[in-house]
């Protein structure tokens, strides 16, 4: 199977709260994600990141500090790549304000990564914590599952 995971709220926690981390400092694996993913890839599962960031259209975060984050947690947990979209439709920063097949809950993201692979949407999970994170394994037509449900968490 080929597992592939949103980063805030999934993988990692904000030590800002409610707020999605701006650096990489910022950001902390949740605890349990390790040993869960450690387990995937021992049974031969591949792994990869797909995470909206959008906090680069409005200019929060540079499109390098996005990918400096999502291949943080990517390579902690021994995932193989991942998938990043920076835009936003109501972005700050013109080069960025668009909608795009990539953002979830569209489906690009997931099918790039597929392709990466190539698997079939019916060998291919996607994990999350937001209601666009299923809306895009819908629109993929891959499976879902919660994270919380996924990681066993409270
Ligand atoms: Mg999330």
């Amino acid at each position: 199977m080929l597992y592939i995971f949103d980063k805030d709220g999934t993988l990692v926690h904000s030590i800002n709260g409610e707020r999605p981390p701006n650096k990489l400092d910022e950001q902390k694996p949740i605890d349990g994600v390790l040993e869960v993913c450690k387990a995937l890839i021992a049974d031969g599962h591949l792994l990869a990141v797909a995470s909206n960031q959008g906090g680069v259209a409005f200019g929060h975060i540079t499109a390098l500090e996005a990918h400096a984050m999502v291949k943080q947690i990517t390579d902690y947990i021994g995932a193989t790549t991942y998938a990043v979209c920076v835009t936003h439709p109501n972005g700050r920063k013109k080069a960025a304000r668009r909608e795009s097949r990539f953002r979830k809950p569209a489906a690009g993201m997931i099918e790039y990564l597929m392709d990466a692979f190539g698997v079939l949407p019916v060998d291919t999970v996607y994990v999350g914590d937001m209601d666009t994170d299923r809306e895009a394994a819908e629109a993929a037509g891959v499976g879902f599952a919660w994270a919380d449900a996924f990681f066993k968490r409270e």
